[in-house]
């Protein structure tokens, strides 16, 4: 935490995890002699190795077991703690040929970086080495350009830990062989190893797979397919209270709805340059009737579209055109995790065509959309990156003014309105600079959500003009932008931020009737059948349990409210009422909880 300012490459915690990575490498090496090397970077929070052991009797990949794992972890630490020194050295690539022989992929890495392919870390570059860096403690010797801390025993033994091992494809290519790897995790001290344990272990309490399952939010099923979830009834309330939510606060910002369809002409994709800059991310076009067509993904060429569908005037600009539009994108099946990561998801998308006079106004509107946004879901710990071109690179399009005076817009705006950014080159769109929203979580993770883009360039491609006030032909700038982001993620970081307990609002049941005996089921559907009526969420728990137990039963569910009913209560057209919390708040009457519950609903609460 100290070294906030320091990037975490050049950082002392990274030389502790490289070095750890070698140390547990040796270790492995030592306990499967046979054990072919990959490669073994610090990771965010630790390290990993890939190692290949191998086929098993059956000629599947011999993977570790957890007896494996704890045998290597204490080797592992016996090696930190036998003090050798990391000796750093250079051999010619003929050397390094002779010295790796029984090593293919060690031997493929010198062969790509004497063809100037990739570096001792596996990524790419354009030089072509003449000789290879080497780190060398006892006998293990590693490609390596470092850096490492001196010796072995700057890593603590008791401020490492091996965490788990999975399946990993030589350089993330499904094609190639399968390797083992075994992520590890290196701190300074216990103290912090077992405060990041701890936070691990609270993340996978919350892993929102687990809870989505747990609380009837979402299902993956195989025959469907792998990233692509089924929104069940209780995460769909969720994902229409949220949009409900932004339409509206869309409608008082003047936007206007708009419905696109999941495909369109490959030469759309074409004309906009999504195609082929995306076509890596993008499924193979679709043939109809000899014309080739493309599953959505991206729907500003159809906003585009739908801009141009009449000649615009600026008396008609700003024109903001919004739609939760689904997108298919495709990620590799190893990459798919719940609603994090998928192959087709909703943004909460808007472009909206403006004069370059209202370009900063517009900007700054949005950027206090997102911020209303954000508040109302209670995160305030957010922070905005300004992601900007590489010069260097061809992935991007437009002319180098363009992008200059897209960087100046997006900063003059966040300067107006005194929001603190910082400055990543390469992390811009291709058509244009983005200024992104990072959130962190009470788990002090970050997501990247929301983002607004300038884009000069889709309007030129598409030829968009509008008439001026001088009756000339003028043309607009776009602004892309998506508060969310999209909907599968922004609902997974939801689930895992708030552990399923959700605010009022959003709760997908925000009340469950507890009648104390089945006599009480009448009275408990009447009240339902009243609070329902009044817009709240109400079910009734008319099962054989007893009361502790349905009471038990919804607070698992994180079910905001629970009231229990019985004679007193209906004799008095009252209520006890429990809370998640497991707070016990008496009997009220059941006008005076309906009102209080819609105040609260209304506001959009955090409390109960
Ligand atoms: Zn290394
Ligand atoms: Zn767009």
């Amino acid at each position: 935490m100290s070294e906030q300012n320091i990037p975490y490459e050049q950082s002392e915690l990274y030389r502790l995890r490289h070095s750890a990575a070698h140390v547990m490498a040796e270790a492995v090496k030592e306990l499967f002699p046979e054990a072919k090397l990959a490669i073994g970077p610090p990771i965010e929070d630790g390290f990993y190795y890939d190692f290949d052991l191998g086929k098993d009797e059956n000629g599947k990949a011999r993977t570790f077991t957890p007896e494996d794992l704890e045998k290597i972890e204490l080797r592992f630490k016996e090696l930190l703690k036998q003090n050798a020194k990391f000796e750093q050295y250079t051999l010619t690539v003929e050397q390094a040929l002779v010295h790796f022989a029984d090593q293919p992929y060690k031997l493929e890495l010198i062969r790509d970086l004497a063809a100037g392919k990739v570096d001792e870390m596996g990524n790419p570059t354009t030089e072509p080495a003449q000789e290879v860096g080497i780190y060398q403690h006892r006998q293990f010797i590693d490609l390596c350009r470092g850096p490492h801390v001196g010796y072995t025993s700057q890593v603590r033994a008791n401020a490492v830990k091996i965490l788990r091992a999975s399946g990993a494809y030589w350089r993330g290519d499904e094609k190639n062989p399968q390797l083992q790897r075994i992520y590890g995790t290196a701190w300074p001290n216990k103290v912090e190893l077992d405060d990041y344990l701890k936070r691990l272990e609270e993340a996978r309490n919350r892993d929102h797979r687990r809870l989505g399952k747990q609380l009837g939010l979402f299902h993956i099923s195989q025959l469907v397919g792998s990233g692509l979830p089924l929104w069940l009834p209780n995460g769909a309330i969720l994902r229409e209270e949220l949009e409900r939510f932004l339409r509206q606060a869309q409608l008082d910002r003047g936007y206007l709805p708009v419905i696109t369809p999941h495909i369109g002409k490959l030469d759309l994709y074409i004309t906009s340059g999504h195609y082929p800059y995306y076509k890596d991310s993008q499924y193979t076009p679709i043939d109809v009737d000899g014309e080739q067509f493309m599953l959505k993904p991206m729907n500003c060429p159809h906003h585009i579209e739908i801009y141009k569908s009449e000649s615009r005037s600026y008396r008609d600009l700003p024109l903001r055109l919004a739609e939760f539009g689904t997108v298919y994108r495709y990620e590799q099946s190893g990459e798919l995790t719940g609603l994090t990561r998928v192959r087709g998801f909703t943004v909460d998308d808007s472009h909206l065509f403006v004069t370059p006079e209202q370009l900063e106004a517009e900007f700054i509107g949005v950027v206090s959309l997102i911020q209303h946004v954000f508040n109302t879901m209670g995160f305030h710990d957010f922070r905005a990156r300004l992601g900007t071109n590489d010069p260097e690179s061809d992935k991007y399009a437009g002319t180098p003014e363009m992008w200059a005076q897209g960087i100046k817009a997006i900063r003059q705006a966040a300067d107006k309105v005194g929001m603190n950014y910082t400055l990543e080159v390469g992390e811009a769109a291709f058509y244009g600079p983005k200024l992104d929203f990072i959130f962190r979580d009470v788990l002090k993770r970050e997501w990247q959500l929301g983002t607004v883009q300038v884009d000069f360039l889709l309007p030129q491609r598409f030829d968009l003009e509008y008439t001026g006030e001088d009756g000339q032909k003028h043309r607009p700038v776009m602004i892309h932008r998506a508060p969310f982001g999209s909907m599968e993620r922004f609902v997974g970081i939801l689930i895992e931020h708030f552990n399923g307990a959700f605010p009022l609002w959003l709760a997908p049941v925000q009340v469950m009737m507890v009648p104390i005996t089945d006599r009480h089921n009448e009275y408990a559907r009447q009240v339902a059948q009243e609070l329902r009526a009044a817009g709240l969420r109400v079910q009734v728990d008319e099962s054989d349990d007893r009361m502790n137990k349905k009471i038990r039963n919804a607070q698992l569910q994180k079910i905001p409210y629970m009231l229990v009913v019985g004679d007193k209560e209906a004799e008095a057209h009252g209520v006890a009422v429990r809370t998640r919390t497991g707070e016990d708040r008496g009997t009220v009457a059941v006008a005076a909880f309906k009102a209080q519950a819609l105040i609260l609903t209304t506001g959009k609460s955090m409390e109960l």
